[in-house]
């Protein structure tokens, strides 16, 4: 009885974020593949941990991108090539931006989180949606290209935007161009150990990548990078890599949002004010929050698919435990990484090896 429930609620999946590949995974493999919609805007969803690769030049687009269509294929479920842009979880649907509406009996979110830069702000280049960075770096690469770019700034501070910095080096070494990391912490890495932070600003200055801290980014206009205290810094372009925003149509949904938007879940992923909605990796807002990173995404995945299979048969949901220290491998774009955990840290190029081949096995899973 139970069993024949759990095949005839329909799922939807919005989003094919790092946590939703491994429930499409598990749920395919459990035979639960044909009551399962996945909804993506595009068919080619991003590894976030292999991207600084790929801007250096070590991957290729299809080595970092896991294809949902056939992942989808493969588990027996339909694929939707398109973005949600309502979900109204009283009538139990969610509207398409292609004017088509799919109804639920089960509804998982993981449509990550969007770029915060300036209120105002339009210019400039931002990293997410990861999905559509490649292109942008096409447009900086002609910028590079047609002699425009002297000075980049990448703004932001956090673990992406030093990522991002070495990895531009790396990718136009030799074409003088010089890279600034700016953000308004007085360190790059505030959130990592003091021990990974000595050893990435050793790896900075090695590598000519200048710093600019306290700069609290007010604006970006006219090629001039503009500080809340009034300091400015002439640059030909911006990378924004800023901390994460709430995707802006959640408002409207009626769901349990916490102060910045994000879904309010309980530890079994499952929204406070919805018990047929679910939601994981950044876009969920947990009892006990984490900083918004792939590595809780997809260690989410396999409890988020555990937990809709026991809904679907009305078993008891288990909870999810995100950890209390998490590694952090930082890629130096030269052959060697950092790794962080516990406080101390330690870079080589063994510990390169060790991040391609975790980063390498994941995207195996799914291919
Ligand atoms: C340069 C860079 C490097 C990073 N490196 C690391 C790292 O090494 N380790 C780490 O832990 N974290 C890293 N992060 C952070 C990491 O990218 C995110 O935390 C992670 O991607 C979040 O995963 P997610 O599953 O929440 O969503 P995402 O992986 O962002 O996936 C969300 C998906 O939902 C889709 N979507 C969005 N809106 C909608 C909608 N309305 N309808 C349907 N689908 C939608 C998107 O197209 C996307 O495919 C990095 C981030 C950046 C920018």
């Amino acid at each position: 009885m139970a069993e024949a429930r759990a095949k005839s609620v329909p799922v939807v999946l919005l989003g094919g974020g790092h946590a939703h590949v491994e429930v499409v995974r598990r749920l395919g493999e459990l035979g639960l593949g044909a009551q399962i919609t996945l909804v993506s805007p595009s068919r080619h969803a991003p590894y976030s941990g292999m991207l600084p690769g790929h801007i250096s030049g070590e991957y290729s687009f299809d080595d970092f991108h896991i294809d949902l269509a056939a992942l989808c294929a493969r588990s027996g479920m339909t694929f939707v090539e398109t973005t949600a842009t309502v979900i109204d979880p009283e009538q139990r649907v969610v509207w398409l931006a292609s004017g088509e509406s799919l109804g639920y009996g089960l509804l998982s979110i993981d449509i990550g989180s969007t770029p915060s830069l300036p209120e105002g702000t339009s210019s400039g280049i931002s990293v997410k949606p990861i999905a559509s960075f490649a292109d942008r770096l096409a447009r900086l690469e002609a910028l590079a290209g047609e002699g425009g770019l002297s000075t980049l700034a990448v703004v932001g501070q956090g673990v992406a935007g030093v990522e991002v910095a070495f990895a531009l080096k790396r990718r136009w070494e030799g074409r003088g161009i010089s890279i600034v990391l700016v953000g308004r912490a007085a360190e790059p890495i505030p959130e990592r150990s003091r021990w990974a932070r000595r050893l990435l600003e050793r790896e900075m200055h090695k590598a000519g990548i200048a710093h600019l801290p306290a700069f609290d980014v007010e604006a970006f206009r006219d090629g001039v990078l503009v500080a809340r205290d009034g300091q400015t810094l002439a640059v030909d372009e911006v990378v924004w890599t800023t901390s994460s925003g709430a995707p802006a149509f959640l408002s409207a949904t009626g769901l349990q949002l916490d102060e910045k938007g994000f879904i309010c879940v309980d530890d079994t992923l499952r929204s406070l004010s919805h018990p047929d909605v679910f939601a994981a990796g950044d876009v969920a807002s947990l009892p006990d929050p984490r900083p918004k990173a792939g590595v809780f995404a997809v260690r989410q995945g396999p409890v988020l698919a555990g937990n809709i299979h026991r809904s679907l048969s009305q078993d008891r949901l288990r909870p999810y435990f995100p950890q209390s220290s998490w590694l952090v491998l930082i890629s130096l774009s030269d052959g060697r990484a950092i790794a962080d955990k516990w406080g101390l840290a330690i870079a080589g190029r063994w510990v390169d090896r060790w991040k391609h081949r975790i980063d390498s096995r994941f995207m195996r899973r799914y291919r």
